[in-house]
């Protein structure tokens, strides 16, 4: 199975002050549902892995996060896609879980449900702690800009974003780059296996 892991608000969605709390607080961001829909196409699941601290502050209940996830799951269908799943840290900063990003717990809850060595999965997201917690769990970091607070410098990142994190404007930046460096990945391994195969078939017989 092969997977990305895609936050949430400032990545998928715009970031709402004080959280999304309703359905009518859910606006993707531009082209976001169609990067979905192609990572879909080009043989990728998509989970989320969000902070959602407002639940555990008692901003929003379970039924409405569930009734903005319909929204969401509705309009990613809409446009040809679908998230597998959204896996979130319920929990506030002084709880001390070891869910919420930057620490790796929820990462290393989709590894351990999807059987999935993480250190071949790509995650995405729009601030620091997003890609510390891919880096801590052993992922591979993207960083997009369209969160509340993009760093002011990219090339380099400045510390402390993790050595090794790959820039993207927006989700659909990412899933152009991704999506071409995955598929020539795949078709250089085709030629080497190819390659290996008529390494080894035997010689054509000698004709006298
Ligand atoms: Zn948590």
């Amino acid at each position: 199975m092969k997977l990305v892991i895609v936050d949430r608000d400032g990545t998928l969605c715009v970031e709402r002050e004080g959280y999304l709390q309703t359905p009518d607080d859910w606006a993707p961001l531009p082209g976001a549902l169609d990067a979905i829909a192609r990572l879909n196409h080009a043989g990728y699941q998509v989970v989320i892995a969000a902070n959602l601290p407002g639940l555990g502050r008692g901003l929003f209940d379970m039924a409405a996060l569930n009734a903005i996830h319909a929204r969401m799951n509705k309009q990613v269908a809409a446009a040809g896609g679908r998230i597998e799943a959204v896996f979130f840290c319920p929990h506030t900063p002084d709880e001390g879980c070891n869910c919420r990003k930057p620490l790796p717990g929820l990462f290393q809850q989709i590894g351990e449900r999807y059987k999935l060595d993480l250190t071949q999965v790509h995650a995405v997201g729009d601030s620091e702690r997003d890609v510390q917690a891919a880096v801590a769990a052993g992922c591979v970091p993207h960083l997009v800009l369209t969160g509340k607070a993009p760093p002011a410098q990219t090339d380099p990142l400045p510390p402390p974003f993790p050595v090794g994190t790959r820039v993207h404007a927006d989700l659909a930046a990412f899933a152009t780059t991704f999506i071409a460096e995955m598929q020539a990945l795949d078709a250089a391994r085709a030629e080497t296996e190819a390659k290996a195969r008529a390494d080894k078939a035997p010689p054509p017989a000698a004709v006298h």
